[in-house]
């Protein structure tokens, strides 16, 4: 496509920082780069006619890790990285509580549970026999215990007598936290083109010429933001990871409420005021779900509904109302990657499934690195 004289110069030319991926490392990178550089002539190129990653399909948990799961970190970490990974996720909710304000992103601290299996009778009580411990080593980070024995009120089905619960998680609306961001991004003076697909770069002594599937143009700082994409234009260690959801139609009088951890978390439940999304089963089949494409497939879906019927609603009557996918970045370690990877590129991706937490910290260290 030829661009005008007027397209070009208004949109293309004198770029500063261009920034790929508009999810939430992508966005709040921009926000960070404003403050930092009044000046700058910022972009923002989004592949997706909406953000395309994780950003906008999540469950919208705001959590800090589960029981079991910071007790299997501490297998493979020492304490000290476990507890640094917490309070990376605690301070990330907050930061993004102060960036957006807590009824812009309808953030309610119904606490999040965690459930275990029946047969998980191990897990179970190593868990327990552990509370005291956990609550110790996190002490510092909540200011106090954030573990503690629930009763199983909701009736869950097919699991032990109570949850393991984390009383300061808490859920949001991904959906409004996502179009405050964008609408603050846009408020700031910051140009996001959607349906723009980077696909190569090369760099000159000053700046470097990108090529997208719409036009080419020049740039002085390419800041890569696009997760669990990013091995499609540079090389790092991130591996795509599909994740599938769905969710319900209303339920009449639906008394459950808070966020909830299942099956050492490879399944996750909320309700959305009356309906309930949940997501997971990524472990029936890892390899076919390491693809950056979207979509369902019934061996996973099949299971959701089944775990909806058996153990989450055994007593009520459902309808699926949607389904659908997103792709997170992962690797063989928790921590995000955030560096500068030549001259004049920069990268914050790897989020894996936190990106909630941390997704705004993430996107003021990228920003951070210039
Ligand atoms: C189903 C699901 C449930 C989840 N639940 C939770 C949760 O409850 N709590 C939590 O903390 N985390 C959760 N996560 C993880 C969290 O959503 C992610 O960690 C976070 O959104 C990552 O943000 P990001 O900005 O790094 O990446 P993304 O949101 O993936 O953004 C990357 C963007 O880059 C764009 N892009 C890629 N390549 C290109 C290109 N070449 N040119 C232009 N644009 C490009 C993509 O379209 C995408 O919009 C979940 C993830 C999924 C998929």
């Amino acid at each position: 496509m030829n661009l005008s004289y007027w397209e070009y110069k208004t949109w293309l030319s004198n770029i500063d920082f261009t920034i790929v991926g508009s999810g939430i490392v992508g966005l709040s990178c921009a926000l960070r780069l404003r403050v930092e550089h009044p000046k700058a002539k910022i972009l923002v190129l989004e592949k997706g006619v909406l953000p395309q990653g994780a950003s906008t399909k999540n469950a919208g948990f705001a959590c800090f890790g589960s029981i079991s799961e910071i007790l299997s970190d501490l297998k493979h970490h020492t304490e000290e990285e476990v507890s640094k990974l917490v309070q990376k996720r605690w301070n990330g909710i907050t930061l993004l509580r102060k960036n957006l304000g807590d009824k812009n992103i309808d953030f309610k601290q119904y606490g999040g549970h965690e459930l275990f299996l029946k047969n998980h009778q191990e897990l179970y009580h190593n868990c327990l026999n552990k509370l005291d411990y956990v609550n110790q080593l996190l002490d510092p980070i909540f200011d106090g215990k954030a573990f503690e024995i629930q009763k199983n009120s909701f009736n869950f089905n097919n699991i032990q007598e109570s949850y393991i619960t984390n009383i300061f998680e808490a859920q949001l609306d991904t959906g409004q936290m996502m179009a405050t961001l964008l609408h603050l991004v846009q408020k700031n003076g910051i140009t996001v083109l959607n349906s723009v697909s980077v696909q190569d770069f090369t760099e000159n002594k000053d700046a470097l010429d990108v090529v997208t599937d719409q036009f080419e143009f020049q740039t002085k700082k390419l800041l890569i933001a696009t997760n669990g994409f990013a091995s499609q234009l540079i090389h790092q260690e991130v591996k795509p990871a599909r994740a599938q959801v769905l969710v319900t139609k209303p339920i009449k009088n639906l008394p459950i409420r808070g966020t909830f951890h299942l099956d050492e978390g490879y399944y996750y439940f909320r309700n959305i005021e009356n309906r309930i999304l949940l997501g997971g089963g990524r472990n029936l089949d890892f390899k076919e779900e390491e693809t950056t494409s979207l979509g369902e497939t019934d061996v996973i879906q099949n299971q959701l509904k089944k775990m909806l019927k058996e153990i989450i609603l055994p007593h009520t009557v459902f309808e699926i109302d949607r389904k659908w996918s997103g792709i997170m970045g992962l690797g063989n370690q928790k921590q995000p990657i955030v560096k500068q990877i030549s001259n004049h590129v920069y990268c914050g991706i790897r989020l894996g499934g936190m990106g909630v937490a941390i997704g705004s910290l993430v996107g003021n260290e990228l920003a951070d690195l210039i």
